[in-house]
């Protein structure tokens, strides 16, 4: 362990960290040379017990699946096999790429604007289910089915349904029913719904199981509850106009994840009980969840050391090594990302160490942009160092992933993943 080594007995952790950071991701930090920082540290452990338990709030006739755009890192995907019954994958990218990292596991296939190549590497993949987006992506699938007689095709209709939910302050809020990208209307789906089952070629080898539909994001278990609710009940109206056997309906994903408040979590077992009532009233209905970012945030930390500490225009600002390049989801979102800091003692240089001298400080990164924010005039920051540590939490979702790596060409961080 080099001398500048975090101590992690004196490690001190941001008031808004719910999961006091993690020891086995502490002590591995520690363990890190700074040249080894920016890291990626995921703990496989925790996110298998996370996802078993959320399975296991669930009653038997709900499949949960994982939405792989959120983190599709391989040792992720792997670690969550046995606590998911499939995965959800937008392009043929994903397809692919989750085909070979979980091979046997089911996949549901959406995404709207799936280009005529994607069509047939999917329909050639097998997947579990076809989440139609558009009456021209029907027309498409059935093309290239002709072409592979025999072949039947699961599939839901992507339906963009007005919902409303109250909300907290009980005004209904609508979700979904908005000019979108995603999905069919409601007069086009039941237009796709009359070609399906009209007994002309469309039905021939596609075969209607039912409805999709992926509204809203970040909503508590009561408002997913209403939201799905009246995703059934017009899924039951829409199958019994078309006289299909309704078998099922995929609610979607969107579950909350609170970064201002990492204690606060989705209620997985009052999703549960609701869902159990929804299912006791619609025999031989199996119901599909696809979240993302509520199984994959909490296991990922980012790990770096403070390089440089300034006083600027009277504010504090901690620059850190690496930044939102690797860690794009506060810029993205416009939050601070809860973090811990990991105290390092060692001083090794002839000159001042800088540190914070105030009540609170912003975290930047190294790109020369003043959007390279990471946390916004923290008091979690009060007394960093120079050369101290800071783990940013709730980065396994929508982090590295969806960031601007090659923005400035600064080297990429390091992925460690704990209970591989
Ligand atoms: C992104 C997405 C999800 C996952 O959303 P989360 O907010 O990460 O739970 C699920 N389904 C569809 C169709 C999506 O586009």
């Amino acid at each position: 362990m080099a001398d500048t080594a975090a101590s992690t007995a004196a490690s001190t952790v941001n008031r808004s960290v719910a999961d006091p950071a993690n020891s086995a991701v502490q002590r591995h930090v520690a363990s890190l040379a700074p040249e080894e920082l920016p890291a990626y540290v995921y703990d496989l452990v925790a996110l298998r017990e996370h996802a078993t338990a959320v399975r296991a709030a669930l009653p038997e006739r709900v499949e949960l699946y994982y939405a792989a755009k959120a983190n599709p890192e391989v040792p992720l995907l792997t670690a969550l096999r046995d606590a998911v019954d499939g995965y959800e994958v937008s392009s043929g990218g994903e397809l692919a790429h989750v085909r070979a990292a979980v091979p046997d596991a089911p996949l549901a296939f959406g995404g709207p604007g799936k280009t005529p190549a994607e069509i047939v590497a999917a329909v050639d993949a097998g997947v579990h289910r076809w989440h139609v987006e558009s009456e021209q992506e029907l027309h498409r699938l059935v093309a290239v089915l002709a072409e592979r007689p025999g072949t039947v095709v699961d599939v839901l209709l992507r339906v963009n349904l007005p919902v409303v939910t109250d909300a907290l302050d009980a005004v209904p809020l609508a979700m979904g029913g908005r000019p979108t990208p995603f999905g069919l209307d409601p007069d086009r789906a039941e237009e796709c719904a009359r070609l399906l089952t009209d007994g002309g070629p469309l039905g021939r080898q596609l075969r209607l199981r039912g409805v999709h539909a992926h509204l809203a994001s970040g909503l508590a278990a009561p408002e997913q509850l209403s939201v799905a609710e009246q995703i059934v009940t017009w899924s039951a109206e829409l199958a019994e106009r078309h006289g299909f056997p309704l078998t099922e309906v995929n609610v979607g994903g969107g579950m909350a994840v609170d970064y201002d408040d990492p204690a606060q979590r989705f209620d997985w077992t009052a999703f549960g009980e609701g869902l159990t009532k929804l299912l006791d009233a619609r025999p031989g209905l199996t119901l599909r969840i696809e979240p993302g970012r509520a199984l994959t945030a909490y296991c990922g930390w980012y790990a770096t050391e403070v390089l440089d500490v300034k006083r600027s225009h009277g504010e504090d600002f901690a620059v850190v090594r690496g930044g939102t390049h690797h860690l794009r989801t506060p810029a993205a979102r416009g939050h601070s990302q809860p973090f811990a800091v990991l105290p390092v003692d060692a001083w090794p240089h002839p000159w001042p160490r800088p540190a914070v001298d105030t009540d609170r400080a912003t975290l930047a990164g190294q790109l020369c942009t003043p959007k390279d924010v990471l946390a916004r005039s923290t008091g979690g920051a009060a007394g960093l160092r120079s050369a101290d540590r800071v783990l940013f939490a709730m980065a396994g979702a929508y982090a590295w992933n969806i960031s601007h790596h090659e923005f400035l060409m600064h080297p990429r961080p390091r992925f460690h993943y704990l209970g591989d």
